[in-house]
């Protein structure tokens, strides 16, 4: 495998840092955590393996090597600073959706192997909650739950039917509607919702940088302002960044939306865009009139193009979603002016009684995207990879290093390490669909998203 980056694809987004060496935040959560950018990488060096992107995938597999074989030398590569990417900057939903939903993955797996996906899943919620709680990340954890709202009638349906296909799998899913519904949130325009008990939500930032300390403080080498510029397979896979070089044994990719830049599997994980509105902070009352107040439960509408909305740590409204598009050439933004003026629109036909609240923040970022909205986790060689979270990717991220540790332990005939056996889910050594090159690839795109649109319209969803 040969990868080499292509900068121009950043030309649009804000870098991590300003000219001066500071941090530059996007976006609220991050404005939340002091990040002090570390130095760059500016030796030649060898080590055990080389992770390419300090987000959560690459930060929780650097943890699981560290635990598993403590004196295994780990090297980590970030562009930016840890979490610049989509995990400081997500809606902090930790969830165990896969694929497009339960009714979706059934169908294309079977229901034995959609409960199995859907099993890792919640283990992968729980390990969340437990990596916070056993190392004191202070993240603003929330045992929220979780809700799914139908504004239309053909959405009841399909909720309906995905709820008995939830019961059979043995998942606590409850059906809401009237005055149950009420109890968690207050809206002409939901009809009804489906709530899991298990999700909670975070502050992604302040998890992502907790995950950073808690990898160094472990023996972990986070070089941060050091883009991977070129890498070369082979035995030592090389890696190349503008003023270093690292030979390693073992390589991850843990780029996600970015892997295109490198020329990893752009025609078939798609730097996908997705973003969000933050309101000031609510007052009792405000929360109160939307049924808000108590429950403080997290939510999402159910549409092709979802609406994810949940309160922070200090009451404001986040609300995000709408839209989301890729961009001609694979570029990356951090904003797009006409998906905040639409959100904006949808928050007040959601949220009438809230028409006076002020937005303080506006910002978005990349996800990897596949055509059937399923991850992609493998290996060529030595060289590992894991991404295509399609949008819900927060929990399973987070425990990518669970499934991928073991495996790159044994693959380096590494036998006296303490890991357990691997998981082995569906989605290891799966590739996605092949979308082809711009602009057959962009057409594709926006053909799909204008069909996901007109049926969201026709629904009335
Ligand atoms: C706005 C938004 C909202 C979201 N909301 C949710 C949600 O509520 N719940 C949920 O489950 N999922 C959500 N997601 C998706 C979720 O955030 C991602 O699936 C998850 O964070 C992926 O983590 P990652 O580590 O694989 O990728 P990233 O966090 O994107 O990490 C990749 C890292 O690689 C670095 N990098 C890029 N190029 C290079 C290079 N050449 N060399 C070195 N480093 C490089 C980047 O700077 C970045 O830090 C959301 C995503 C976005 C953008």
């Amino acid at each position: 495998m040969r990868l080499t980056l292509d900068p121009r694809l950043f030309q649009s987004a804000a870098p991590a840092v300003d000219e001066e060496g500071r941090h530059r935040p996007v976006g609220y959560w991050q404005e939340t955590v002091p990040v002090a950018p570390g130095a760059p990488l500016a030796e030649r060096l060898r080590c055990d393996v080389a992770i390419v992107g300090a987000g959560f995938t690459g930060l929780s597999t650097a943890y699981h090597l560290k635990k598993y074989k403590p004196d295994l030398d780990v090297v980590v590569l970030e562009a930016g600073v840890a979490g610049h990417g989509a995990s400081g900057r997500n809606g902090g939903f930790v969830m165990p959706l896969i694929g497009w939903d339960l009714l979706y993955t059934v169908q294309k797996l079977g229901e034995e192997a959609a409960g199995a996906a859907y099993r890792l899943m919640y283990r992968a919620v729980a390990h969340v909650k437990r990596v916070v709680a056993d190392h004191g990340i202070d993240c603003d954890l929330e045992a929220t739950g979780y809700l799914l709202l139908n504004t239309c009638e053909a959405r009841e349906r399909r909720a309906r039917r995905e709820l008995e296909a939830a019961h059979r799998l043995g998942f606590d899913h409850e059906w809401l509607e009237g005055a149950a519904l009420a109890e968690h949130i207050r809206s002409d325009c939901f009809r009804s919702g489906v709530f899991d008990p298990h999700p909670c939500v975070v502050n992604p930032a302040k998890l992502v940088r907790g995950m950073k300390a808690l990898v160094e403080s472990l023996g972990v080498r986070v070089y941060e302002r050091t883009p991977l510029l070129e890498l070369e397979g082979g035995k030592p896979v090389c890696l190349r960044t503008e003023s270093g070089e690292v030979r390693a044994r073992q390589a991850l990719l843990a780029l996600n939306g970015y892997g295109g830049a490198l020329g990893f599997m752009p025609s078939r994980v798609l730097p996908v865009h997705t973003y969000i509105v933050l309101t000031e902070p609510l007052r009792a009352e405000q929360l109160d009139a939307v049924g808000w107040g108590k429950r403080r439960t997290s939510l999402e509408s159910a549409r092709n193009f979802i609406h994810y909305f949940r309160l922070t740590a200090d009451n404001r409204i986040l609300f995000g979603g709408e839209d989301a598009t890729m961009y001609y050439g694979g570029r990356y933004y951090d904003r797009d002016e006409k998906v905040f003026r639409a959100l904006k629109d949808r928050f007040h036909e959601y949220f009438p009684a809230l028409r006076g609240v002020r937005f303080t923040h506006e910002w978005g970022g990349v996800l990897g995207v596949s055509l059937d909205m399923f991850p992609t986790f493998g290996q060529q060689d030595n060289i590992f990879h894991a991404g295509a979270y399609s949008g819900h990717g927060v929990a399973l991220s987070n425990y990518a290093g669970a499934i991928l540790a073991p495996r790159m332990l044994r693959a380096a005939g590494v036998t006296d390490a303490e890991e357990p056996e691997p998981e082995n889910p569906f989605f290891y050594g799966r590739r996605p669909a092949w979308l082809g090159a711009d602009p057959v690839r962009y057409l594709g795109v926006q053909a799909y998203r204008y069909l996901l649109r007109a049926q969201d319209r026709l629904q009335g969803a």
